[in-house]
């Protein structure tokens, strides 16, 4: 188990005024940029992978480098929302990532002794998406897809695995990164810019000075998959449940395969406690009582922060997803709004190469800061409030409003533009 804790290769970007002047590029854009505008992007996470496709797409030379050997297959995040998939379709990977996972076109609250609270219908958002329900689809799936498809533009895409970022500084000409290589040689790439997508412990959040202040939540997260269809014991509940309950709490996630089950562990207990098979079963017995054996595929215990960093960009050198803000999983909001920032950052990023004022860069920060602190961190808050709060009244109340909201079409509606994280994309539109 790990709990989570916490130009060419060599290229020297020469001119700047290459890329903040006014340029011919309509012209001749791919060739203008290839010389002078390779972006460094550190971590081949979901969110460095999709910055990658974007950049190449426009022709922007990049060079991603991976500490790990390759991908990683672990389990971690599955749930893709509407507006994610809809800016997913560009790189005609959409298709597959439903083939392989599993729509889910409702999803619930319930109290774990009453059962449902209420129930969530995506088909509300007709006409706001071209997807009307979340996706259950591992992210490593997604991980891979992308992987294939800047293999297939290594012209402008360079990826280096078993490559670690230690440091990332600015020069005259550009961003300097300083890397050792899979043989242990030390080396330093040069580019035009360099988006940190180094996840939580990010070297470009830590070079850009930025504090990343926030809480730890005090349970660890553990997730077992299991083969067990949990609709034989509950049969009305929905792909996607989140059961409250003043002692545990818990959530259940239907994926194409096996079924999620997310519990909070005492955090004093040791690692191998924390995983053992023996805790495994005890909290699926106490899930859904029954009398054979749990079969578990997977466990993963990781420690959940609550977190912004106080600033997304210093100059050329830039950051996103887990490297930027990091939250607990309740909703689904951590990849999802990593994806978003990729897709953000690289529109400005683009542009700037063609010739837009560097400053442009600073509304991605306006932008997408505001979201993380404003809407992901408050709703995956809430979320975790309405599952765990133990005070009875205050329980009631949270149901009571969950209740009036799916009653009331346009609060439902309103309430599966935010959690779908449509809403978000559409208010930071208008930040300047
Ligand atoms: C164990 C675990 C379980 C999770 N489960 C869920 C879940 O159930 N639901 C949910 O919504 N979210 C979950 N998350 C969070 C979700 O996976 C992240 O929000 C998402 O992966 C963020 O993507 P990213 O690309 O920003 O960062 P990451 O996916 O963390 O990718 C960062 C990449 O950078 C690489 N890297 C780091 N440092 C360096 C360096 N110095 N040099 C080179 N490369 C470097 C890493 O190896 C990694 O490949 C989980 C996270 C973890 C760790």
């Amino acid at each position: 188990m790990s709990l989570v804790g916490d130009a060419e290769p060599g290229h020297v970007c020469p001119d700047n005024s290459m890329m903040t002047g006014p340029r011919g590029l309509s012209r001749n854009p791919v060739g203008m940029l290839t010389m002078n505008s390779r972006i460094l992007i550190v971590g081949a996470g979901p969110v460095g992978l999709v910055a990658s496709c974007l950049l190449v797409d426009a022709g922007i030379p990049v060079t991603l480098v991976e500490a790990a050997s390759e991908l990683p297959h672990d389990l971690r995040a599955s749930t893709f929302h509407p507006p994610t998939l809809d800016m997913l379709e560009r790189f005609g990977v959409v298709d597959s990532m439903i083939a392989q996972g599993l729509k889910c076109p409702t999803w619930q609250f319930r109290d774990r002794r009453e059962g449902v609270v209420a129930t969530f219908e995506l088909d509300r958002l007709k006409g706001e998406t071209n997807h009307c329900y979340r996706l259950q689809c591992e992210q490593w799936r997604l991980g891979d897809m992308l992987h294939e498809r800047l293999k297939g533009q290594s012209d402008l895409a360079e990826i280096r695995f078993s490559t670690k970022a230690s440091a990332v500084r600015q020069t005259a000409a550009g961003v300097e990164l300083d890397v050792v290589g899979p043989d242990g040689t030390a080396e330093t790439l040069k580019g035009a810019f360099c988006i940190g997508a180094d996840g939580i412990g990010s070297v470009v959040r830590k070079s850009i000075g930025a504090a990343f202040d926030g809480l730890t939540i005090p349970e660890i997260f553990l997730t077992l998959s299991t083969t067990f269809d949990f609709r034989e014991a509950m049969p009305d509940i929905a792909n996607i449940a989140y059961l409250s309950d003043p002692t545990e709490w818990f959530v259940l996630i239907r994926t194409a395969r096996v079924w999620r089950a997310l519990f909070p562990v005492d955090p004093t207990l040791s690692d191998a406690e924390v995983t053992s098979p023996e805790r495994g079963e005890k909290l699926l017995q106490g899930a859904a009582p029954r009398s054979q054996p749990y079969e578990v595929l997977h466990r993963t215990a990781y420690r959940v922060h609550e977190r912004v960093a106080s600033s997304y960009l210093s100059g050329r050198l830039l950051i996103a997803g887990d490297a930027a803000h990091v939250n607990n999983p309740l909703g689904g909001m951590g990849l999802n709004g990593g994806i978003h920032d990729a897709f953000n950052l690289t529109e400005k990023l683009i542009a700037v190469v063609q010739g837009a004022p560097l400053e442009t860069l600073s509304r991605y920060e306006r932008q997408r800061r505001k979201v993380a602190l404003d809407v992901v961190q408050q709703t995956t808050l809430r979320n975790r409030a309405i599952l765990n709060t133990r005070e009875p009244a205050a329980r009631q109340a949270y149901y009571d409003d969950l209740r009036r909201t799916v009653d009331d079409p346009a609060a439902h509606k309103g309430y599966l533009m935010r959690t779908s994280m449509i809403q978000s994309l559409r208010d930071v539109a208008t930040i300047e």
